[in-house]
């Protein structure tokens, strides 16, 4: 997606250790405007699946989400990151190791708002080595629910996530792909 690359290209920062920085756009200041033609792009490419759920994870996902939610006309459920868990019946929980952090969350799902009636749409911002996306597709799973795709705000495709979700057969609709960055600023995305 062109407007999405070319503000990535303008106000992205490449940090050491393959971290693409977008904080005054998607991670800390939100450009609204940008998420509403973001949500529009995914409602495009995924006009004509019954989807009647978004899915995301706390935090930096949320914002996406929630507008996308509102273009889809469905409500967005966020998976919460918990230190320690309530190991109660009420959840649907699962493990994820966090990239940008380095440790691993516990993370869960009221079985109130994840059900196998739900058609889910799952929302992230970036794409790396794919553990945000696994634990969320645990949840659905245990849900019993259906993934009918998952929208990605940016894919970094030098790192193996887009591989091993694209090897489940699940579509997979990222609006930027890069394909290689460096320090010096340059950024390369996937035509
Ligand atoms: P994965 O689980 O695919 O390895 O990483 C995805 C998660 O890590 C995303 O939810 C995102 O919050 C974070 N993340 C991964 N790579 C980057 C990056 O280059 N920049 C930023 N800002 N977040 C990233």
């Amino acid at each position: 997606m062109k407007l999405l690359e070319d503000r990535i290209r303008k106000d992205g920062i490449v940090r050491e250790g393959n971290v693409l920085k977008v904080d005054s756009f998607i991670n800390h200041q939100m450009d609204i405007s940008l998420f509403e033609e973001m949500a529009k792009e995914w409602k495009r490419r995924f006009a004509g699946k019954p989807i009647n759920k978004i899915l995301t994870i706390e935090a930096s996902g949320i914002g996406i989400a929630a507008v996308a939610a509102r273009e889809f006309g469905v409500p967005v459920v966020f998976a919460k990151k918990s230190m320690s868990i309530n190991l109660d019946h009420d959840n649907y929980c699962t493990k994820i190791q966090s990239f940008t952090h380095g440790r691993v969350y516990d993370v869960i799902v009221s079985k109130k708002f994840l059900s196998a009636e739900d058609h889910v749409l799952i929302i992230d911002d970036f794409l790396a080595n794919g553990c945000a996306l696994i634990g969320l597709l645990d949840l659905v799973e245990a849900a019993g629910a259906t993934v009918e795709g998952i929208g990605i705000a940016i894919e970094k495709g030098f790192q193996k996530g887009g591989e091993i979700i694209r090897g489940k057969g699940i579509q997979l609709e990222s609006l930027a792909i890069v394909e290689s960055m460096g320090t010096d600023g340059s950024i390369v995305f996937r035509e």
